[in-house]
């Protein structure tokens, strides 16, 4: 991969004089790489992710190579410090980059593991421009948003274009056509198109229907007015796509037509789906796969054979969508209990745990706030399996190990993610160890026993953006565990990592000592990263965040175990697969 440096020696068409500016990663071949430029009208939250990974994910099993990128608007450098309760789920990256859910869309889908490359912010583009505004690369020129910030935003495509080698790059634009922040972002994808000439690129829009409860009907007109301000930036769509709650009729279809030079074939109707896994289908229906490799000309390096086999694969896992024959609540702890969107990648994993068993997975959320050991029994009467997912801060701490303590003694499946860890070990500690003042100092800085610490690496920080403990690490599996078990008899796994705190090492002995299994560890370091109890049906924990690396063709094991588990305990006249066979089954499924 080029240093950055090096790109800039590469930058063509540079001279005081010039008015074109084009900088080009070394070993760009023009015309290798085609666009799909994915953006959005009418409003946000349209599912411009998803669509873009759908359509990507059909492009891919056609044996072509793609690669995503999602550009962000806003001015952070990346999503680490956003609220998720404002902006969704932190993704993590396995090279540590803390990036927006979408990111995890696309990894799922397209069963890749992603990188920075794959993400940027204005936040990033435009520290970059500075960057090298003080550094004098720009010979003397005034730095303008034409053409030196759209040529930041260009190089970074050409850039994931010549890194990957990809057949396609997948641009998808955050926020909405009109948007002041993302304007620029539009203007470089005009350029591009432009440079890269004819047949090199495809633009999407994605719209929204109206249909008022007082009309009954459909109604166009603010899709027309989202498209009309696209086409005002020098974009004309080559596709458009109809969001609406129906089915949009063939009427409205017609005047988008009409009022945009889009084909009638190309105007498609993208109604809700009940599972995002259910999209491909019908993009596929629409016949929109073919229809994109024939404007970007590139049907003579489709595979079809490739193609054939991973369609039915596909088709294997979304025929048993809807058909459980079983069902399983899963009480989910949390403080973001009222966004979804906080915890999207636990959805997810818990929905390709039961998708493979077989079992629906519906989700209870509890607030754990004021919830108390003499209360805990009745907040989980009706749930046959608990996640305290991660977190940060004090708010429901204490209600939160309050429920991790009547998961252990009552043997219901438990899984820990991160923080959910960090309490479990809190709980094992007071409860069963006696050190009834046990606490981590994030949550009382001065407290007697501090089982969970900060990192060591972490205590010389300051500031808060990028510099927890991040991306994938390894983690060394004890064998004849539960957890080697799970993972198939390995040694060695990888799951990715964002945390400041950590087990003090000085207190594992002791843990260990009445129970606590620490069943993984980090190689180098005494970090430990798994937690379970070998007398409970199930009971784990694990400092990283294996749902992100959970995906629809290979759940993640740890969520498979406590599905199954949940499920042994709902239908216990039932013979239920194992937990451990189960996870082995479903997760040595390979794509
Ligand atoms: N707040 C805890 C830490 O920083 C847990 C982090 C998390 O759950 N992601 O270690």
């Amino acid at each position: 991969m080029p240093k950055e440096k090096d790109l800039l020696a590469s930058v063509s068409n540079i001279s005081t004089d010039s008015e074109f500016f084009s900088p080009m990663p070394a070993g760009y071949k023009k015309g290798k790489t085609r666009y799909v430029f994915v953006v959005g009208t009418v409003m946000s939250g349209l599912g411009k992710g998803i669509f873009s990974s759908c359509l990507a994910l059909l492009m891919q099993d056609k044996g072509l190579k793609v690669a995503p990128i999602k550009l962000e608007g806003y001015l952070n450098i990346d999503s680490g410090t956003l609220n998720p309760f404002r902006h969704g789920e932190v993704f993590v990256l396995d090279d540590g980059m803390e990036c927006d859910m979408d990111l995890g869309t696309y990894e799922r889908m397209l069963n890749q593991d992603l990188s920075k490359a794959n993400f940027t912010t204005s936040g990033q583009i435009f520290s970059s421009v500075l960057h090298k505004e003080r550094h004098g690369d720009y010979l003397g020129r005034d730095v303008q948003m034409i053409p030196h910030v759209t040529g930041e935003v260009k190089l970074k495509l050409r850039n994931l274009a010549a890194r990957t080698n990809a057949d396609i790059v997948f641009v998808e634009i955050g926020g909405t056509v009109g948007d002041l922040e993302n304007a620029y972002f539009i203007e470089a994808m005009r350029e591009l198109a432009y440079e890269e000439g004819l047949g090199s690129s495809c633009f999407v829009a994605l719209t929204y229907i109206l249909e008022p409860k007082t009309l009954g009907e459909q109604k166009s007109k603010a899709a027309q007015l989202g498209i009309k301000q696209l086409m005002q930036c020098g974009i004309q769509p080559d596709i458009i796509a109809c969001r609406a709650s129906n089915p949009v009729s063939e009427k409205v279809r017609q005047k988008i037509s009409l009022y945009s030079n889009v084909p009638f074939e190309r105007v498609i109707s993208l109604p809700d789906s009940a599972s995002i896994y259910m999209i491909p289908a019908m993009l596929r229906d629409h016949g929109l796969d073919f229809e994109v490799a024939r404007l970007l000309k590139i049907e003579d390096r489709i595979n079809l054979r490739v193609e054939r086999k991973a369609w039915a694969q596909w088709c294997d896992f979304t025929d048993k969508i809807g058909s459980a024959r079983h069902s399983v609540t899963i009480g989910i702890t949390g403080k973001y209990t009222s966004v979804r969107d906080s915890y999207a990648s636990i959805i997810n994993a818990l929905e390709h745990a039961g998708i493979a068993l077989g079992c629906e997975t519906e989700i209870k959320w509890i607030e754990t706030t004021g919830i108390i050991d003499q209360t805990a029994a009745e907040k989980l009467a009706d749930v046959d399996g608990i996640i305290v997912p991660g977190g940060f801060g004090t708010r429901g701490a204490e209600g939160k190990i309050a429920c991790i303590k009547y998961a252990r003694e009552n043997n219901i499946p438990y899984l820990g993610l991160c923080f959910g860890f960090q309490m479990a070990v809190l709980e094992f500690a007071r409860n069963v160890c006696g050190l009834t003042k046990a606490n981590s100092t994030e949550i009382e800085p001065d407290c007697a026993e501090p089982i969970i610490d900060i990192l060591p690496e972490q205590k010389k920080i300051e500031g808060l953006g990028g510099n927890m403990r991040l991306g994938g690490r390894d983690i060394e599996i004890k064998p004849q565990t539960m957890a080697w078990e799970l993972f198939g008899k390995t040694n060695s796994v990888r799951m990715r990592f964002r945390h400041r705190y950590e087990v003090d090492p000085r207190y594992i002995e002791q843990l260990e000592n009445a129970g606590l299994v620490f069943s993984g560890k980090a190689p180098k370091q005494p970090i430990m990263q798994i937690l379970e109890l070998p007398s409970h049906s199930f009971f784990m924990g694990t400092q990283a965040h294996p749902c992100l690396t959970s995906r629809p063709l290979q759940p993640h094991p740890m969520f498979v175990g406590l599905v199954a588990a949940a499920a042994q305990k709902q239908y216990p006249e039932e013979k239920m697969p194992d937990c451990v066979k189960a996870a082995r089954k479903v997760s040595s499924l390979k794509t």
